[in-house]
């Protein structure tokens, strides 16, 4: 059997007529930036995840930087995040010319809530949260942090979509929560797009405004802004992928239960998830001591597995300019070498997640 880390027309086959529906509906409707679907899509979003509003973007990665933006986080000010992340939440802070305070992770790869306070200084704005790989980081008590300093709490949820943690979804705990629809992501979209969301009016007619060229009325520019927005087409598609929320977030569980009770290999670390917290199984990330030779067994069996990440932000050339070396970040450093993530993606079969954990445990 040959199986994919990740196979993306899967998702799109399981509802292809009413993707294919939506995608012309739209074509035919003569309008394809910022109309009804975009509108539809940013009511719904909101609904879904609590929240009073949304604004559709570009990216998630636009969603970080128009967050930080909209906060005046800028020059001069340092950002709490963690240092086991996917690169663009790092980005997020340092477009804006804020300086990036990294902090490792806890045992569910996510920050640390306990070794938060010592990075703080008098120039810390903020702490970004990132839940990482599906599962809601420790956020009653990142929060608790955050108010204490009198901190912006910002969530990454790029990964998160419907997580929660004691009840409450993740990007609904922060001043503002900032989403992907890259097409991997839980809610994926068929290119990409992203969003923020707040309770906050005024954060969230900033980053209308911020969006759209920063304007509200047409040709008037009040403030310096980008173009980003989430085009009707791919609202469209989201609209549909959204309405199939509670399904796949069911298939992903299932699956991934099927994976945590089949496996059975000492070489092996397998995920937990945190007391009161929720995982939506964006990824499903086991450890190994002996990476190499296992992900080239896989290989051999047909299974192609990946890393989220190989090369933390604090080693990655783009940042060499921050100064870090290896051994600064030694959990971070050492879940780079020892991750994998499995095969899990909308649509994967019963049988080949058991092919998987049949050659697992032979291994
Ligand atoms: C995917 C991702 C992003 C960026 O999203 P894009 O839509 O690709 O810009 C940001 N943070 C995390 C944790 C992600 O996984």
């Amino acid at each position: 059997m040959k199986i994919n880390a990740n196979q993306l027309d899967r998702g799109y086959f399981k509802y292809k007529d009413e993707y294919d529906k939506a995608a012309i509906q739209t074509l035919e409707s003569g309008w394809y930036i910022m109309g009804k679907q975009g509108e539809k899509f940013e009511e719904e979003f909101a609904n879904f995840i609590g929240a009073e509003y949304c604004v559709g973007l570009n990216s998630g990665l636009d969603a970080l930087i128009l967050a930080f933006r909209a906060l005046g986080v800028g020059k001069g000010d340092e950002v709490i995040v963690p240092a086991n992340t996917y690169i663009a939440s790092v980005i997020g802070i340092t477009e804006n010319g804020a300086t990036p305070v990294f902090v490792e992770p806890d045992e569910f790869y996510n920050l640390d809530a306990n070794k938060i306070e010592e990075k703080i200084s008098d120039k810390t704005k903020a702490i970004l949260v990132v839940h990482l790989y599906g599962q809601a980081a420790n956020l009653s008590a990142i929060k608790q942090i955050s108010e204490k300093y009198n901190l912006y709490l910002v969530e990454d949820c790029a990964q998160s979509h419907g997580a929660k943690h004691q009840e409450m979804m993740t990007g609904t705990w922060g001043d503002i929560g900032c989403f992907s629809f890259y097409p991997t992501k839980n809610v994926g979209a068929f290119g990409d797009g992203g969003a923020v969301i707040t309770n906050n009016k005024e954060i969230c007619d900033k980053i209308r405004m911020l969006r759209n060229y920063g304007s509200k009325i047409k040709y008037q520019n009040e403030i310096l802004g980008v173009n980003s927005r989430l085009d009707e087409i791919q609202a469209a598609l989201l609209l549909v992928k959204l309405s199939h929320y509670e399904e796949l977030r069911e298939e992903r569980a299932r699956m991934a239960d099927k994976y945590l009770d089949g496996i059975n290999n000492s070489k092996l670390e397998l995920p937990t998830v945190r007391e009161n917290a929720e995982s939506v199984w964006h990824l499903f990330v086991i450890r190994t001591n002996e990476r190499d030779r296992f992900q080239k067994y896989m290989d051999e069996h047909g299974v192609n597995t990946q890393i989220h990440y190989p090369i933390p932000p604090h080693l990655s050339n783009a940042y060499k300019y921050l100064g870090f070396k290896k051994g600064d970040f030694p959990i971070t450093e050492n879940y780079a070498d020892t991750l994998v993530s499995l095969p899990l993606f909308d649509g994967i079969s019963d049988e080949e997640i058991q092919y998987v954990i049949d050659i697992i445990n032979e291994y």
